[in-house]
């Protein structure tokens, strides 16, 4: 750890250099920079003394493949992570230049620093760290890093599939995710899926005169409304049956572990500026927003829209539908129950059909697996406090990816912080985070080590 110390400043350096790269994925004029990218961090582990440094085209952006197999007998660890960026828009709101990074208030400004950049040099620090100065990792590393994650990593499961040989590990470390709160060393052990539909509801062939046809025909307006009105209780429990039929009950353990962290409510409800939190009964707000399924309208559009009033009985009314599912919910099955539920409650006079838009799989670590007391051990030993179990509500849906393919528990151990700016103007990078990310990760190959 003194060789961390040392090049504390160094470390904050070599992020800056990379970090110039505009690894914007999502913008085809930017695939040169991608390439550029993945060659620079190629060099930079070809310095380490890396067995092998590749860089592999997909039929998108490249990845990045490096592995040191130095330690026969010890255990294999995949480090996942991604080089690709966020798009900078709206570029007026930012304080410097995303792809000129500077350093202020304790922390590195720039797009990319800790989404996915800064934490895909934890690792590469953490490496540089043991080769520099005893010669070899304590275990054996592979690490892919791709450059597709931002735009939905198209081309990883194929890679994950034709590479599985060079992929081949014990545990997978992802490096993607944010900590609980300032300080708390935090493993993210479950992530929702995500089923999203729309339901259209047809009525007459186009809109009509409200005098001449109202009440003679059905409305898809009111149709859709009454629909809506049977997906959930006074009480927020969602009324499709079959709905929570796989989903994993909450172990006592984990309500426990949930309901002991710090979470203040008063201070998150105000972050939100609702008036009140509201949802199933029977659980917490963290429950709910971490280990619970949701289904919620986002959106509806049918009739008049304009200024003034319009007196017709319109032809169609829709509304999109997304459903964060938890374990061992599937996308396909929910959207067969919805889609069942829809056909069930349909007024007559109306036709509804429903269209699926996207959808992803949600993630639960193996938590009694001892690894993960071998992770909490590692990052409490570098924040010097317990490491807290958490959630995260979105979906994340390369961590099933990965987790499927190599069948392997998976580390989801971020140093990001809350409210960091991932994906937004102004994206910052807390150093001390950084250098003690870098920590952790050594310390986590150390006692993986040992295991
Ligand atoms: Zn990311």
């Amino acid at each position: 750890m003194a060789y961390v110390d040392a090049n504390r400043a160094r470390f904050v350096d070599d992020l800056i250099e990379w970090v110039r790269i505009p690894s914007v994925s999502s913008d085809p004029a930017h695939a040169p920079d991608l390439v550029k990218n993945a060659e620079h961090l190629a060099a930079t582990l070809r310095n380490l003394g890396a067995g092998r440094v590749e860089v592999w085209s997909t039929a998108g952006h490249p990845a990045v493949f490096a592995e040191w197999l130095g330690a026969p007998g010890k255990p294999t660890l995949l480090v996942y992570g991604h080089h690709d960026v966020q798009p900078v828009d709206p570029l007026a709101e930012w304080i410097t230049p995303p792809f000129e990074p500077s350093l202020r208030d304790g922390r590195m400004w720039g797009r990319g620093v800790v989404d996915d950049k800064g934490q895909v040099y934890i690792h590469a620090k953490a490496i540089e760290s043991f080769v520099k100065t005893v010669g070899r990792l304590p275990i054996n590393l592979r690490m892919i890093v791709e450059g597709e994650e931002e735009v939905g990593s198209a081309n990883l499961e194929t890679l994950l599939r034709e590479r599985a040989e060079d992929l081949a590990a014990d545990f997978v470390c992802v490096s993607d995710t944010a900590m609980f709160g300032r300080g708390i060393p935090s493993l993210c052990v479950g992530l929702r899926g995500l089923a999203y539909l729309e339901v259209f509801v047809d009525g007459p062939a186009l809109d009509l005169h409200s005098g001449s046809f109202g009440g003679g025909v059905a409305n898809p307006v009111n149709a859709l409304a009454r629909i809506l009105a049977t997906l959930h209780d006074a009480d927020g429990r969602i009324l499709v049956e079959g709905f929570y039929e796989h989903a994993l009950p909450l172990k006592d353990r984990e309500r426990r572990e949930i309901q002991s962290l710090p979470f203040d409510e008063k201070e998150w409800l105000r972050s939100t500026g609702a008036p009140a939190v509201f949802g199933e009964k029977g659980y917490s707000t963290l429950e709910r927003i971490w280990a619970r399924p949701t289904l919620d309208v986002c959106g509806i559009s049918g009739g008049f829209q304009g200024a003034g009033a319009k007196t017709i009985i319109p032809a169609r009314a829709s509304a999109k539908v997304s459903c964060r599912l938890v374990p061992d919910q599937e996308p396909d099955d929910i959207v067969g129950k919805l889609t069942a539920h829809f056909a069930g409650v349909a007024p007559p006079g109306v036709r509804v059909r429903v269209e699926r838009l996207h959808g992803g799989r949600p993630y639960l670590a193996p938590t009694d697996h001892p690894v993960y007391e071998v992770a909490k051990r590692a990052f409490s030993r570098a924040f010097g406090k317990p490491t807290v179990f958490m959630r995260e509500g979105g979906s994340i849906p390369f961590v099933r990816t990965i987790a499927d393919a190599t069948g392997k528990p998976c580390l989801l151990m971020g140093f990001g912080q809350p409210d960091e700016n991932a994906h937004a103007p102004n994206e910052w990078l807390d150093l001390e985070n950084y250098h003690l990310g870098i920590k952790s990760a050594a310390y986590l190959y150390d006692e993986l080590g040992r295991m």
